[in-house]
């Protein structure tokens, strides 16, 4: 089994004294996620399905919160906060922070910090939320706690800890800050009442990560928008969050052997590795951005267990159409865009041509499969003995299309739409 644990080298900006301290800090105390994420690992093979959960769930809502751990004790099943269960493993770690927050000379960091370490031991994770997205920029940064949801059937709602540690990248996040001020205020529509409309709340920021543990070691994910709660993200905001060094692992690991693989040599030729890298690193970009616009109060319990493949397929979708706002503005050229496309292709070929789903994919592996079905149906895409051809003009216009019906179905759609639209382009 791998370790959920990743560490990075990037080469980083000079810091003072204080600050390699408290990194060096918030580095330990990120490696003290691991064992917690392993324990949770292992207690989502406990054998308690989801109808006795649901049962438990009608004398007791805090069987489906988010933050308890379910357990069967003499036959009867309990829910115990995270902070309870895992008293003894969070303690060093709130104690890394607390001493972080000691070293620091941002007193707003260390107050953040402070709250951070107080939030994993008593359970006030929205306080701590909070309090980090009304931070000032600072070339800190850390995320640390249970965050992000299990893709799992049984724990569905239940969420896994893990962290980050990195360091501001300042020319990409001023880079990314710009195709935010573009973009979120392209669309001065009325917004309609069952969307939630926070794009004057999104922050942004580009980092060069040090470490990833738990989930996010697993998921390795190029990009983040954060938090996942709704409520929160419409009175505070949100934040996208992108990391340099998960960006370089996925060029090495998929995108560039799928692009060898899938392409002819000569469509090869017209893009480099940096091309690429580039491409793969701002259509992320786009899609986090874009979720901006997705906030559709209802569309999860309408849709359900659906609602996730086609939420995050309609981000990537909406996000190509956002770039086209950049292109028309002189942001990106033609063949930037086109770089953006080919890397979400060569993603979506990977995942497909996986011999076993990595489950903690499966959501964005469906949402792939449906993309690459969708152009192949609207000829944007040809498939030649293996060897992908894409139309750009096409793929443009057939995106146009897909993203209508992404976003009827959220707006709007019953669990059954999103189905009969599943079945069609999802094999
Ligand atoms: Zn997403």
């Amino acid at each position: 089994m791998q370790e959920p644990l990743i560490e990075f080298n990037p080469k980083l900006p000079k810091l003072s004294k204080s600050e390699s301290k408290v990194l060096k800090l918030l580095v330990e105390a990120a490696k003290l996620i691991v064992p917690i994420y392993l324990e949770q690992e292992k207690l989502a093979d406990s054998g308690i399905n989801r109808k006795e959960i649901e049962e438990a769930a009608k004398k007791d809502p805090s069987f489906l919160s988010p933050y308890t751990v379910i357990e069967k004790v003499d036959g009867k099943l309990v829910a115990i906060p995270y902070h309870e269960n895992y008293k003894e493993l969070l303690k060093p770690i709130a104690e890394k922070l607390e001493e972080a927050s000691r070293h620091t000379d941002n007193k707003e960091f260390g107050r953040a910090l402070k709250i951070q370490a107080k939030a994993l031991l008593i359970g006030s994770y929205d306080e701590a939320t909070i309090a980090w997205l009304k931070m000032k920029p600072y070339i800190l940064d850390i995320s640390i706690g249970p965050v992000e949801h299990f893709d799992d059937e049984v724990f569905f709602g239940k969420t896994a800890y893990q962290a980050w540690v990195g360091v501001m990248d300042k020319e990409g996040t001023e880079r990314l800050n710009n195709y935010k001020s573009i973009i979120l205020s392209a669309k001065k529509v009325s917004v309609p009442t069952e969307r939630v409309d926070n794009y004057d709340k999104v922050k942004a920021k580009v980092l060069d990560v040090t470490i990833f543990s738990g989930l996010l070691a697993k998921t390795k994910f190029v990009g983040v928008n954060l938090p996942s709660n709704i409520s929160i993200v419409e009175k505070i905001g949100s934040e996208v969050t992108l990391f340099n060094q998960s960006n370089n692992l996925r060029m090495k690991e998929q995108i560039m052997p799928t692009f060898e693989k899938i392409f002819h040599r000569e469509f090869r030729q017209g893009f480099g590795f940096e091309d690429l890298r580039r491409g793969n690193l701002r259509y992320i970009a786009m899609h986090e951005l874009s979720h901006s616009y997705l906030y559709y109060r209802h569309a999860e319990e309408n849709l359900q267990d659906l609602f996730m493949p086609i939420y995050e397929l309609a981000a990537t979708v909406l996000g190509f159409r956002l770039a086209g706002t950049l292109l028309l503005k002189d942001r990106i050229n033609n063949k930037q865009l086109e770089a953006m496309i080919v890397a979400f292709l060569c993603r979506n070929f990977y995942l497909a041509g996986q011999n076993q789903i990595n489950k903690l994919m499966a959501n964005y592996t469906l949402g792939g499969t449906i993309f690459i079905n969708f152009l192949l149906e609207s000829d944007a895409l040809k498939e030649l003995k293996g060897i992908a051809i894409p139309n750009f003009m096409k793929v443009f216009i057939a995106l146009h299309d897909l993203f209508r019906i992404l976003e009827q179905l959220l707006a709007s759609g019953t669990r059954q739409e999103a189905a009969a639209f599943v079945k069609r382009y999802g094999k």
